[in-house]
C-alpha cells in the first residue's frame, strides 16, 4: 500500500496564525460573511476537524501496522525455521532469510525457481508427493543441496491451501535443519550399539540408584533378564555379596572423586558367584550434581585362576607341590616379625629344620633323573604327612628340604620332631621296582638363639645339617655357639684363602710311599698346605672344602698339578725322583671339561713325562656316574698317566663298576687300616679288597699306616704299597729327596724316625 501524503500537522497553525498583517484573520473573514455561509463554513470546519481526527487515527493504525509488519518480517526472516511459499507448480514465490541460508543462495536466486532444484535428486519424489497430496498437512525429511553440493537434512512441514485471491492451490513449507540432530542421533545410535555390544557388563542408574539401563553383556554375565533388573536399586544388586564397610567406602569415594574401582563378588541368577572387576563413574548434570551412575564390570574368574596358577608357579615347587624357597622365606619373615612384635626375644620361639637326603645324588646319577624325582616326591609326601597344619615344609632346591616350626617351645620339641622325620625317612623307599635306604641329615637352628634374621637362621640350620652329615649319615645336629663362631670364621677364611692363593701362600708337601716287596720309595703323594698368618696351619680338608664350594678348587687344582710337575722335574734333575708322584683331584675338578687338555699342557710346559704322574680321584667322584667319568679317565690314561681310586671302600663302592673303569690302582681307605689287625670286620674287608685288587690286576696302596702291626698285616695279605706316619709324614721337597736317597742306598723295610711336619 502506498503512503498517501498526510497533511503536515505544523502546516495548519502556520496557515491560521502565521498570516501576517496584510491578510485578515479567520474570525475577521467570518464576521464579514452572511449567516448562511457562516453556518456552512462552521460545518465545514467541524468536518475538517473530524477528518483530521480520522486522519490521525489512520496514521496511528498505519504506524501500528507498519510496526507489526516490520516485526513480522523480522520474525519471518530470522525465524529458526526456513519458510517458503510455493505455487501450484512448486515454484518458490517467497522465502525467508533462514531458508536462503539453508540453501546457500541469496533470495533472488531462490524466488521464481522451482523448489525441487534445491533438493537432492533422490528426494524430489518425496517433494512431488508432498506438493500433490490432497491432505493439507504433510511432514517428511528431505535433503537439500547447497551450491557446494553439501547436504542439509531438513524436516519439511508442508501446509497446502487454496489462495483467497485466485483460488489456486498453493503450499507453504516450513523447513527445520535437522542435520545436527541426525548426526547426534546417529552418534547416539552407534554409542548405544557400542554399549549394548561391549564385552563388559554395563549398568546405568539414576541418582537415586534406580537402574535405567543394562546391556547385553550384563544379562549374559549375571544371567539376569533386563526386565527383572530395570528399576531395581543398583547398589543392592551390585554389592549384594559385599559387607557394609565396602558399600560405604564406595559411596564415600563416589562423593569425593566421582569414581570407584575395585573387586567384588557378583552373584549369578543360578546362584553361582564369580569375582568381578567393577568400576563406577558418576555423570553430573550441568549444575554439577550427580545425575547418573555408570557401572562397568567384567567377570575375572579366568584372570583370578591364572593368577592363582602363576602364584603356584611362583611360590610352589612344581615337582613336590611343596612351598618353594621364596614362599618359605616369606613365611619365615612373617614368623620373625611376629616374634619381634611379641618381643619373644628371651626364649626360643620357633625353629628351622634343614634336611638333605644322604644318597640322593647317588640315586639320581645311577638310576636316572626320573627316579630321582620320584624320590623327591615321596620324600615330600612323607614330610607332609608328619607335620602339622601350621608347620611349613618347603623344598629349598635339589634334595634339600626345610621345615619351619612355628610356636616351637623347647629344644626338646625340635629334637622330637627331627627324630620323627629321621624315623620316617629311615623306612626304605620303593623306587623303580626296588627298595632303597636313603638316609637323611637334619640340621636345626632356632630364633633368636641362632640368628635374628632369615638368612642367618637358614644358613645356620644348613651348617648344622652339614655337621650332622659329617657325623655320619642319618643324623640330627643343632647349632651351638662355638659353631656359630666357626661360621663367621668360615666366611673370613674364604676371603683369606683367595688372598693366600693369589699371593702364592699355599704350598705342597709330599708323603712317601714304600713298595713292600723292595722297600724302595716308589712314590710320593702331593698334599696341599696352608699356613694362615694368624691362625696357623689350617686343616687341609677344611680349606679344600671351602675351595670346592666356591669353585676355587679348579684354579687351585691346576696350580697343584703344575707345582707337582715342576717339583718332579727338579727331583729328576737331582737324581732323587720317586717313580710316580701322585696328585689329588677333587670331584669337581675331575668333572671339569678342560681337564685332560689342561694336564697335557702342564706336562708339555714342564717336561714331566706323563707316565711319572699319578692322579688320585675318590670313588665318589669316579664311580656314581660312569657316563661322566670314563671319558676323562680314558683321556688321562691314553696319555700314559696313572689313575688310582682314593679312599676306596669309604664311599658308594660298586665293585661292578670297577671292571668298567680304566684304572691302575686302588688306595684303600684309612678307616679300614686304622683298626687293623684287631678289628675282625676291617681285617676281612681289607683282605677282600687286596684280593680283589690282585684279581683285577690293580696296584693296591694302603694309606694311614701308623704301626708295624698294620704294615705286617698288609704285607702278609700281599698289599703292594704302603704310606703312613709309621714310614714318614708328608715332607717338604728337600726332605723327600733325602728320604728317597736314603732308601735307595739302604732298602730297610722298617720305620723311620718322625720328621717334623713342615
Ligand atoms: P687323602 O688324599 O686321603 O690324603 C691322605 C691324608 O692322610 C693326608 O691328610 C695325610 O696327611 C693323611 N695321612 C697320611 N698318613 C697318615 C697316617 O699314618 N695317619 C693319619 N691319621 N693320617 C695320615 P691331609 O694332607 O690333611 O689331606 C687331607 C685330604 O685333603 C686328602 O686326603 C685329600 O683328599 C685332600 N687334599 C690334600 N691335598 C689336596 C690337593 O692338592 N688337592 C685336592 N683336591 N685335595 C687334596
Ligand atoms: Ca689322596
Ligand atoms: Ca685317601
Amino acid at each position: 500500500m502506498k503512503k498517501r501524503p498526510a497533511p503536515e500537522q505544523n502546516e495548519r497553525p502556520e496557515q491560521t496564525t502565521g498570516g501576517g498583517a496584510d491578510l485578515p484573520s479567520l474570525e475577521e473573514v467570518e464576521a464579514l460573511l452572511p449567516g448562511e455561509v457562516r453556518s456552512i463554513l462552521h460545518n465545514l470546519q467541524v468536518h475538517q476537524m473530524e477528518l483530521e481526527m480520522q486522519n490521525e487515527e489512520l496514521r496511528y493504525t498505519q504506524q501500528v501496522l507498519s510496526d507489526s509488519r516490520e516485526k513480522y518480517s523480522r520474525l519471518f526472516e530470522s525465524a529458526p525455521v526456513g519458510y517458503c511459499n510455493l505455487d501450484k507448480d512448486g515454484i518458490v514465490k517467497e522465502c525467508n532469510q533462514t531458508l536462503a541460508r539453508m540453501l546457500g543462495h541469496p533470495k533472488e536466486k531462490i524466488i521464481r525457481f522451482p523448489f525441487a532444484s534445491f533438493v537432492l535428486a533422490e528426494d524430489t519424489p518425496i517433494l512431488n508427493h508432498m506438493l500433490h497430496q490432497p491432505t493439507t498437512e504433510t511432514e517428511y525429511q528431505i535433503r537439500l543441496l547447497d551450491p557446494q553440493r553439501r547436504c542439509t537434512h531438513a524436516l519439511v512441514r508442508m501446509h497446502r491451501f487454496k489462495s483467497d485471491r485466485d483460488g489456486e492451490r498453493r503450499s507453504m513449507a516450513a523447513l527445520t535443519d535437522i542435520s545436527r540432530l541426525n548426526e547426534m542421533a546417529t552418534q547416539l545410535k552407534t554409542q548405544g550399539l557400542a554399549i549394548e555390544n561391549i564385552q563388559e557388563a554395563v549398568c546405568i542408574a539414576d541418582n537415586g540408584s534406580r537402574i535405567l539401563f543394562v546391556n547385553r553383556a550384563f544379562e549374559e554375565v549375571t544371567g539376569l533378564g533386563r526386565e527383572g533388573v530395570l528399576g531395581r536399586r543398583s547398589d543392592q544388586l551390585l554389592f549384594e555379596q559385599e559387607p557394609e564397610e565396602l558399600r560405604s567406602d564406595v559411596w564415600r569415594k563416589l562423593q569425593e572423586s566421582g569414581r570407584w574401582r575395585g573387586k567384588i563378588r557378583q552373584q549369578r541368577a543360578d546362584g553361582r558367584d564369580f569375582p568381578a572387576q567393577l568400576s563406577i563413574s558418576t555423570i553430573n548434570d550441568d549444575r554439577g550434581y550427580p545425575q547418573y551412575y555408570v557401572a562397568v564390570f567384567t567377570d575375572i574368574t579366568h584372570e583370578e585362576m591364572n593368577r592363582e596358577h602363576l602364584n603356584r608357579l611362583a611360590f610352589f615347587d612344581s615337582l613336590t607341590g611343596l612351598p618353594n624357597r621364596q614362599l618359605f622365606f616369606d613365611r619365615l619373615q612373617q614368623e620373625i616379625a611376629r616374634a619381634r612384635r611379641e618381643r619373644e626375644r628371651e626364649r626360643d620361639t620357633f625353629g628351622l629344620l634343614y634336611m638333605d637326603l644322604d644318597r640322593f645324588k647317588n640315586i639320581n646319577d645311577t638310576l636316572g633323573h626320573s627316579v630321582g624325582d620320584e624320590l623327591l616326591v615321596k620324600t615330600g609326601e612323607r614330610l607332609r604327612a608328619l607335620l602339622r597344619e601350621n608347620d611349613t615344609v618347603a623344598r629349598m632346591g635339589g634334595d634339600e628340604f626345610i621345615v619351619l616350626l612355628p610356636h616351637m617351645l623347647t629344644h626338646r620339641d625340635a629334637t622330637r620332631i627331627a627324630g620323627k622325620i629321621l624315623r620316617a625317612m629311615e623306612r626304605p623307599f620303593e623306587l623303580a621296582g626296588a627298595s632303597y635306604h636313603i638316609g637323611t641329615s637334619i640340621g636345626f637352628s632356632r630364633y633368636p638363639h641362632d640368628g635374628l634374621d632369615s638368612d642367618t637362621l637358614v644358613k645356620h640350620a644348613d651348617i648344622a645339617m652339614y655337621r650332622a652329615k659329617a657325623n655320619g649319615s642319618n643324623g640330627f645336629h643343632a647349632l651351638n655357639d662355638s659353631l656359630t663362631e666357626r661360621i663367621h670364621d668360615r666366611v673370613e677364611l674364604e676371603h683369606d684363602l683367595r688372598q693366600a692363593f693369589a699371593q702364592q701362600a699355599l704350598y705342597l708337601v709330599y708323603q712317601p710311599q714304600i713298595e713292600l716287596a723292595t722297600g724302595r720309595c716308589c712314590g710320593a703323594e702331593a698334599l696341599l698346605r696352608w699356613e694362615h698368618p694368624h691362625r696357623g696351619m689350617i686343616p687341609t680338608p677344611e680349606f679344600i672344602g671351602i675351595a670346592e664350594e666356591n669353585g676355587q678348587i679348579i684354579d687351585i687344582g691346576y696350580w697343584v698339578l703344575r707345582k707337582t710337575a715342576e717339583q718332579f722335574q727338579a727331583w729328576a734333575h737331582a737324581g732323587s725322583a720317586p717313580d710316580i708322584v701322585w696328585a689329588n683331584l677333587s670331584p669337581r675338578q675331575f668333572l671339569h671339561r678342560d681337564l685332560v687338555h689342561q694336564i697335557r699342557q702342564i706336562l708339555d710346559a714342564t717336561g714331566m713325562p706323563p707316565e711319572r704322574l699319578g692322579i688320585e680321584v675318590t670313588e665318589n667322584a669316579a664311580m656314581p656316574n660312569l657316563d661322566y667319568s670314563i671319558e676323562p679317565l680314558k683321556g688321562l690314561r691314553a696319555m700314559g698317566i696313572r689313575v688310582s681310586i682314593d679312599d676306596f671302600g669309604a664311599g658308594f663302592s660298586s665293585f661292578g663298576h670297577l671292571r668298567h673303569l680304566p684304572l691302575d690302582g686302588l688306595k684303600i681307605d684309612r678307616q679300614f687300616i686304622a683298626r687293623l689287625p684287631g678289628e675282625a670286620n676291617d681285617s676281612a674287608i681289607t683282605s677282600a679288597i687286596i684280593a680283589m685288587a690282585q684279581a683285577l690286576k690293580l696296584t693296591l696302596v694302603a694309606e694311614g699306616v701308623e704301626t708295624v702291626q698294620q704294615m705286617d698285616f698288609l704285607r702278609a695279605r700281599g698289599c703292594d704299597i704302603v704310606q703312613g706316619f709309621y714310614l714318614a709324614k708328608p715332607l717338604d721337597p728337600r726332605h723327600l729327596a733325602t728320604y728317597f736317597k736314603e732308601l735307595e742306598s739302604t732298602p730297610p723295610p722298617g720305620p723311620v724316625p718322625d720328621r717334623p711336619n713342615p
